[in-house]
C-alpha cells in the first residue's frame, strides 16, 4: 500500500452520441461561460445553438460565415466580389499604418474586408444578401464595404429578387475619410433604384449597429429586424448625454426600447431567424 495515492484526473463529459469531442481551437476551452448568467455550457452545444446561451438567451457574436450557414439553404450560397480589397487613398496612419492594419487583419481573419456577400436561397426562394464581419476592424464601412453593399442591392435589382443585409458595425471607417462617408449616399441611392422592382429589402440589425451604417441602409429596410438586446443607434449614449446634457432613459438604444418606440418591426432571436426570414420572403416576395 503506497503512502500517497495518485490523483485521478476528472474525465471530460461525453457528447450525447458518445463521439469524442472535437479538439478546441487555440485559446478556446471546451466550455463556454455565459457573461450574463454565468452558466457553463459545453462549447459544442453552445456553438450548435448559434452562440446563444441556452439558459438565459444571451446572444454572443457569431462569425460571418456561420451566420450565412444559419439562414441559407445548405449548399446554396455562392460568394461574389470576394476579391475586392481596400486601398489606402489617404496614406492614413495612426498608431499603425492603415495599410499594415489591413494586412494584419487579412492574415488573422482570412477576409479582404468587413463584408461577405453573394446570392443564395432561403426555403427555396432566391435572395441577394450580405453580412458584416465585425471581426474585421469592428465591421467598419470603408469604400469596399459600401461597394459590396451597393452590389448586393444592385444584384437584387437586376435579378428582381429579395435582398437582405445583416449589419454589425461601429460605423464609417475613419481611415478612409470622405471615401467612407460617401458610401452612405451610394448605398441609399442603390436602394432607391431597387424600390422599383417591388421586392422586399430586409435589414437585420445585429449587436452593435451604429454610425454611418445605421444612418443609411440599415434603417432603410422595408422590414427592419433586430436581435435581442442589440445596441442600435447613430451616436453612442455618452456623446448624446454630453450634447443634450440630460440623463438617457434605461435601455436606451437597445432593440427592446426601439421596438417599443416603433423604430424597428420585430426582435427575432437567432434560432428563429431563418424561419422568420423565410416567412417574410414568402409574404412579401
Ligand atoms: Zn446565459
Amino acid at each position: 500500500m503506497p503512502w500517497f495515492s495518485k490523483k485521478v484526473k476528472p474525465k471530460s463529459p461525453r457528447l450525447d452520441n458518445g463521439a469524442a469531442p472535437a479538439p478546441a481551437a487555440e485559446g478556446e476551452g471546451l466550455w463556454n461561460k455565459c457573461d450574463d448568467c454565468g452558466e457553463i455550457v459545453y462549447r459544442q452545444e453552445w456553438e450548435r445553438n448559434w452562440n446563444v446561451c441556452p439558459s438565459c438567451g444571451r446572444h454572443d457574436p457569431l462569425p460571418v460565415r456561420r451566420r450565412l450557414e444559419m439562414v441559407l439553404d445548405p449548399g446554396s450560397f455562392q460568394e461574389l466580389d470576394a476579391d475586392l480589397a481596400p486601398q489606402d487613398p489617404l496614406g492614413f496612419s495612426d498608431q499603425k499604418r492603415y495599410r499594415d492594419r489591413l494586412k494584419g487583419t487579412y492574415k488573422k481573419t482570412g477576409l479582404r474586408d468587413a463584408f461577405v456577400s453573394g446570392v443564395g436561397a432561403i426555403d427555396g426562394r432566391p435572395v441577394s444578401l450580405g453580412c458584416f464581419a465585425f471581426e474585421f476592424m469592428g465591421g467598419s464601412m470603408g469604400s469596399v464595404v459600401g461597394e459590396k453593399v451597393a452590389r448586393v442591392i444592385d444584384r437584387a435589382f437586376e435579378r428582381r429578387i429579395a435582398c437582405i443585409v445583416f449589419s454589425s458595425t461601429g460605423g464609417a471607417r475613419m481611415q478612409e475619410g470622405i471615401f467612407s462617408l460617401m458610401q452612405m449616399a451610394k448605398t441609399s441611392a442603390a436602394l432607391n433604384r431597387f424600390r422599383s422592382v417591388r421586392k422586399p429589402y430586409v435589414s437585420v440589425m445585429l449587436h452593435p449597429t451604429t454610425g454611418g451604417v445605421a444612418a443609411s441602409f440599415a434603417w432603410l429596410g422595408d422590414v427592419i429586424i433586430a436581435e435581442p438586446k442589440a445596441l442600435i443607434g447613430f451616436a453612442g449614449p455618452r456623446v448624446i448625454e454630453q450634447t443634450i446634457r440630460e440623463k438617457l432613459p434605461e435601455g436606451f438604444q437597445r432593440s427592446e426600447f426601439l421596438l417599443e418606440h416603433g423604430m424597428i418591426d420585430a426582435i427575432v432571436p437567432r434560432p428563429e431567424m431563418r424561419d422568420r426570414l423565410a416567412q417574410i420572403l414568402g409574404l412579401l416576395g
